[in-house]
């Protein structure tokens, strides 16, 4: 069934040029990018989309991180888009992710890994409302 899910271009991708590169791959694999925006985050809305992790020991790096550089929000739309882009995106540390993953091919580090996208499909409707407006999304 046709799904969507919430994707992020993250500052070390944006930073390298590669936001062709890999809307070309979500394209190529199958995803239809519905909405998309070239933001820079505050560090207000960096803690607030990652508020899950406030107490981890790389929190304040993590926001410090996403606030570095530019980035690339989407919605893509898909048949099962959420576990389908988790697959294609590959494991959190590039090191762990399999050949031909998103992380795997752009990745270069465990924080820096390129791309963020939703862990459900509850978050996935969470996180594109943060960012976007109904009329902003035109499947
Ligand atoms: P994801 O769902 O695969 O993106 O992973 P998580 O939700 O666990 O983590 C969110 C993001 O925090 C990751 O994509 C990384 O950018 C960053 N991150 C995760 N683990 C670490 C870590 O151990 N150290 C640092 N510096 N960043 C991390």
């Amino acid at each position: 069934m046709k799904e969507r899910t919430f994707s992020i271009i993250k500052p070390d991708a944006t930073q390298r040029n590669l936001t062709g590169k890999i809307n070309a791959f979500l394209e190529e694999h199958g995803f239809r990018i519905i909405a998309q925006k070239r933001i820079h985050l505050s560090r207000r809305e960096a803690s607030q989309f990652y508020a899950v992790h406030k107490d981890r020991p790389f929190f304040g790096e993590l926001v410090e991180y996403m606030v570095s550089q530019p980035v690339v929000v989407q919605v893509l739309e898909a048949d099962d888009a959420v576990t389908k882009y988790r697959e294609v995106m590959g494991a959190t540390n590039p090191k762990d992710a399999t050949d031909g993953t998103i992380r795997k091919l752009f990745g270069e580090s465990i924080e820096r890994n390129s791309v963020h996208g939703s862990d459900s499909k509850e978050n996935a409707a969470i996180e594109i409302a943060f960012f976007f407006s109904g009329t902003e999304i035109v499947g």
